[in-house]
């Protein structure tokens, strides 16, 4: 996929072992997950003996200990077959790797076992009905109850990713004092409303939730970081995770797209000739195919900074997630063009494609709000002199 020198033996092994999974356990049933809105537990749960869902995921907690480029990798090839699928290590790798970084001991302990073997599946419960980008503005309350050591959650989350499956949600708020708050809440939780959202533009198969939280009980020991630092540190840690995820099973998205255009339009015949014998197809293609070598080397280099704990590993992350969320929709759309009619009849995998790329410029940061962020930060560097 990538010239060889780019990727380690090991990766590379890993990749080989991702793509063969795909093709034999994902590619033939994607579609019918899309449909029947709901990719089938036991899939996800194939997945995490395989040793996918907790890859990253240190091994002194059970998991495999990888790279950030072997996650990456892992999030092309199963984003090529099924946005839907991928969506699991997107969200249980954001849940793992905060709870790494911020839990207590005994939470690691408790839950990133079960996760890293996928018995666990945890969603990131971020996002209310009035409150989307501006995360800072989060209604929902973790308040003391006054008695022991017990705080009571209430509020709604919506558009959660996996919730309507979940057995934990790791969900933010705020205490009496605007400070901001986390904790993990099981599912079974009295208290606990989960109200699945279907029909989805995109994403059919993931399984999103209204969650509604009524006076629900959270132990001080299921509180992940301190008061008042949940949300400057410790939620964009989970999303910085999510932006890698997202930025590569975009890129694998890309891959798809390209693919898919690329051999119909080698057999397709208008005009007396295939049709990528035509200047305006084969621009198309041309686009895809540079577009996909772009998001590629942007996604590796994001990843390596992050593996060499380089302090520009966020910008990169940005970066990358920025470009190839961007590349995939633009692809998307011309892989229906391409196939004309065909691509808009829901047999036809470029209408699925195109439905899940448009997501790809919403979720972990939209298009704008990475605009903001990016836009400033390269200004105030470009902006030196020397
Ligand atoms: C398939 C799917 C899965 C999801 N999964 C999860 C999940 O697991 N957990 C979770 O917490 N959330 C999840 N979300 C929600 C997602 O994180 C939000 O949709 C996203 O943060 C944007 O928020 P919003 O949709 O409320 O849009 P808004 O923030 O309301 O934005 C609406 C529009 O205004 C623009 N805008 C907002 N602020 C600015 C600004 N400052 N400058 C310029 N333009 C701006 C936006 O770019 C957008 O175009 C999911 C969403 C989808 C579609």
């Amino acid at each position: 996929m990538l010239n060889h020198r780019l990727l380690t033996e090991e990766q590379k092994n890993h990749y080989r072992r991702f793509c063969e999974f795909v093709k034999e356990h994902v590619t033939p049933f994607d579609n019918t997950w899309d449909k029947e809105q709901g990719v089938p537990r036991q899939v996800m749960a194939r997945c995490g003996q395989a040793g996918f869902v907790g890859g990253i995921i240190p091994k002194e907690y059970g998991g495999g200990g990888w790279d950030a480029v072997t996650f990456g990798l892992l999030n092309e090839a199963f984003g090529a077959a099924s946005s839907s699928l991928c969506a699991l290590f997107t969200v249980q790798t954001m849940v793992a790797m905060t709870l790494v970084k911020w839990g207590t001991d005994e939470q690691k302990k408790q839950w990133l076992g079960p996760m890293a073997k996928g018995e666990i599946i945890a969603s990131f419960a971020m996002t209310e009905p009035k409150v989307g980008s501006d995360i800072q503005a989060v209604e929902t309350t973790i308040t003391p109850k006054g008695e022991g050591d017990i705080y009571l959650l209430k509020g709604t989350k919506k558009w959660i990713t996996l919730s309507a499956i979940a057995d934990i949600f790791l969900v933010f708020g705020k205490d009496n004092e605007g400070k901001s708050m986390a904790g993990i809440v099981k599912s079974t939780a009295p208290g606990v409303t989960v109200k699945p959202l279907k029909d989805m533009l995109g994403f059919r198969g993931a399984h999103l939730s209204q969650i509604e939280f009524e006076n629900c009980e959270i132990r001080s020991g299921d509180l992940v970081g301190k008061p008042g630092l949940v949300l400057p540190y410790v939620a964009p840690l989970g999303l910085h995770y999510g932006r890698i995820s997202t930025a590569w099973s975009s890129t694998g998205l890309l891959r798809a797209c390209l693919e898919t255009s690329a051999a119909y339009a080698s057999e397709r015949r208008q005009f007396q000739v295939p049709i990528m014998e035509h200047g305006a197809i084969r621009q198309i293609i041309t686009d895809m195919g540079v577009d996909l070598e772009a998001a590629r080397l942007l996604c590796l280099n994001a990843c390596m900074a992050e593996d060499d704990h380089s302090p520009d590993a966020i910008e990169k992350v940005l970066t990358a997630k920025y470009f190839a969320s961007r590349a995939v929709a633009r692809a998307a759309a011309d892989a229906v063009q391409v196939m004309g009619a065909a691509g808009c009849h829901e047999e036809n995998p470029a209408a699925r494609f195109y439905r899940n790329a448009k997501v790809m410029q919403i979720i972990e940061g939209t298009d704008q709000v990475l605009q903001k962020v990016l836009g400033k930060s390269f200004c105030r560097k470009f902006s030196k002199k020397g």
